[in-house]
């Protein structure tokens, strides 16, 4: 579809350190859903709100690639890792709308990381330029399941139904540190990459 078409882009920013299957399902989620001209995968170049160090952007890059392969209309956006200082969502945002002025803009997120939102920087701008759109996550490594708590009245949110997938990438790394399988938590292509690179042997 070119460019000047999409009517409907969906924003989908992470670590992605490694991507696995819940991030691939919040995709085709938020495809179906939101009906999406085009899924923008973001990975994070500088994480401001995560204390350990990411996995050198080119290989968290290649490793979406692989991940989000086989999805239609999803396109792996490199532009935070190429930028200086922390990664922010807003100033991606704003790119992205001069980018594509005819497009709506949805930003995808899992619970957790909406439940953070108040925190991120210039926050109450984003709603002006994006509709936030959120699906629920279980969170196994809480005694109880995530609250439903959002920061208040969120302008024009909107939820998205996926399955509990009781995944996440740090459960994904301790387990490749300590050498015990990582299927099916991630695809394939995904753990050969990480196999043939000797990506986190270390937790
Ligand atoms: P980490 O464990 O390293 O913090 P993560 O598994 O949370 O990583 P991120 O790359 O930080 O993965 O997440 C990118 C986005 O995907 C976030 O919006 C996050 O909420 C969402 N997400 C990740 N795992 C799940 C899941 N199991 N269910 C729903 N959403 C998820």
């Amino acid at each position: 579809m070119a460019a000047g078409t999409l009517r409907r882009i969906g924003v989908f920013g992470g670590a992605f350190d490694p991507p696995h299957i819940a991030h691939v399902a919040l995709a085709r989620a938020a495809l179906a859903q939101l009906q999406l001209d085009q899924l923008r995968i973001v990975p994070t170049g500088k994480a401001w709100h995560k204390s350990r160090s990411l996995t050198p952007a080119v290989h968290r890059l290649e490793m979406a690639r692989l991940a989000f392969a086989e999805l239609d209309r999803v396109v792996v956006d490199p532009r935070e890792t190429l930028r200086s200082g922390p990664s922010y969502t807003v100033d991606t945002l704003l790119e992205l709308r001069t980018e594509y002025p005819q497009a709506q803009l949805f930003l995808v997120l899992g619970q957790d990381q909406a439940e953070a939102l108040g925190s991120w920087h210039r926050f109450s701008e984003i709603p002006e330029f994006a509709t936030i759109c959120v699906a629920a996550r279980t969170d196994f490594t809480r005694a109880r399941g995530m609250s439903d708590a959002l920061p208040a009245e969120i302008p024009g949110l909107r939820r998205l139904e996926m399955p509990p997938l009781e995944v996440s990438a740090t459960d994904i790394r301790l387990r490749l540190a300590q050498r015990q399988t990582v299927s099916p938590l991630v695809f394939e292509p995904v753990a050969r990459y990480i196999a043939q690179h000797h990506l986190y042997q270390f937790a």
